[in-house]
């Protein structure tokens, strides 16, 4: 009875090429005419609109006939334009029964693959309630790429994760991490992603270097008008230690209330970014009950912006519980997703502002930040990438959470197989 499309395939193709779209198809119908098929750029496109661009969506590119490829499949070759999103309908008589959307990419871009990582989250080896490996296990599950675990004080949850990990997959990664305080635990937190050691022993174990430090940094600066001049040049510091230890110095939730107040006060998130004392901003952070933090961050980066600083972002949950909508946590609701050619490209790739900050309240309704190439790229994989790839990392998930090699392997291909039909480049 009827037609339906089950499968279609590829979703991202190159830019300025010839392509061919598949689709997979049954019902009874299919024997009462031939498919049909139309792609439609939504910016960039070849076909002059006029004198057809005041007539209706419908009319303005052409259908296209399907040839069948046998088992169900059919297929059409399409010309893309420039690298943009193309809607692409399928219909058989009047019945317009398939709506979705194919990306082009040029060349650059085909180079890198999105990595969805969350970039701040805690484990029962501080405050969260879940072990290292069942966090990781529950974050792989919804297609998680990779986790930075970033305990407070400690970084060894992170590497020793990670060496735990490495045997097993090459399909998720644990980067390093560290959420850093200072001594004694304060509201301020700084957040180190991929050092090569943590920054915690030395601000507990050498008092004298760090005092030293930070009376260098307030002999150099003019701090008087900030409000607490130490505090200012206490993080400067630990993002300089952060990098001296060859990391990325992330400011973690800057509009966090805590204690009745903000993390930050504004004078000193402007100084800080107006200096160049971090690498990335925690622009989308998951402690953030009313959006009212994460609004104000988000003012605040325009704005800098405009004034020519240059702000890598990051999305993070700050998750205490690998579960979802907890009353206070975030759990893949913010994350990151890093435009990079693997795990050792993901520092650079949010350095280098390849990276956007995502705020997902299901899978329909999303909001991406970040510059505005990846961030409208980053839109697309959200609608029709990432539910799909989720469902498929769920029994990869569970097969790491039984360290089971051979359902491993099972999953894993099945992703592979998914991978190589998804991307025509
Ligand atoms: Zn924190
Ligand atoms: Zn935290």
């Amino acid at each position: 009875m009827g037609i339906q499309l089950t499968e279609t395939y590829p979703k991202v193709v190159a830019a300025n090429s010839r392509q061919t779209l598949y689709f997979s198809l049954c019902g009874s119908d299919l024997e009462s005419g031939v498919p049909q098929v139309k792609v439609q750029p939504m910016e960039v496109h070849t076909v002059s609109h006029a004198p057809e661009y005041l007539s209706h969506q419908e009319d303005r590119y052409p259908w296209i006939s399907l040839t069948p490829a046998g088992d169900g499949l059919y297929c059409a070759p399409i010309d893309f334009a420039g690298e943009q999103r193309y809607s692409v309908k399928v219909r058989l008589g009047d019945n317009v029964f398939y709506s979705g959307y194919v990306y082009g990419v040029d060349p650059d871009l085909a180079a890198l693959r999105p990595y969805k990582g969350d970039t701040h989250l805690h484990t029962n080896c501080s405050d969260g309630w879940e072990s290292p490996w069942d966090t990781i296990c529950a974050y792989r599950a919804v297609g998680y790429d990779f986790v930075a675990i970033t305990d407070h004080g400690r970084y060894y949850p992170s590497v020793d994760t990670q060496a735990q990990l490495a045997p097993l997959t090459d399909r998720f990664y644990v980067m390093p991490g560290e959420e850093v305080h200072p001594k004694g635990g304060s509201c301020f937190h700084i957040v180190s992603l991929d050092a090569g050691r943590g920054v915690s022993p030395v601000l507990e174990q050498q008092p004298e270097y760090v005092a030293a430090e930070v009376d260098k940094i307030l002999a150099q600066r003019d701090l008087s008008a900030l409000p607490d001049p130490w505090a200012a040049a206490f993080r400067t510091f630990v993002a300089r230690e952060i990098r001296r230890a060859g990391g990325i110095a992330v400011m973690a939730h800057p509009y966090w209330e805590c204690g009745g107040e903000y993390n930050y006060q504004t004078v000193e998130f402007l100084h800080h970014w107006r200096q160049g004392d971090f690498d990335a901003l925690e622009l989308l952070a998951g402690c953030d009950d009313t959006g009212n933090g994460n609004n104000l961050q988000e003012i605040l980066w325009n704005d800098l912006r405009v004034e020519g600083c240059r702000i890598p972002v990051v999305g993070a949950s700050d998750a205490h519980v690998p579960r979802d909508r907890c009353d206070y946590d975030h759990f893949n609701h913010q994350f990151t997703l890093v435009f990079a050619t693997g795990y050792d490209d993901l520092s650079a790739g949010i350095m280098d502002g390849r990276a956007v900050a995502v705020d997902r309240r299901d899978d329909k309704f999303f909001r991406c930040l970040g510059p505005y190439r990846y961030a409208k790229y980053a839109r697309f994989l959200m609608r029709e990438y990432y539910p799909a790839y989720g469902a498929l990392t769920v029994a990869h998930a569970a097969a790491l959470a039984a360290q089971d090699t051979a359902a491993l392997a099972a999953a894993e291909a099945q992703i592979d197989a998914f991978l190589a039909k998804f991307y025509a480049l």
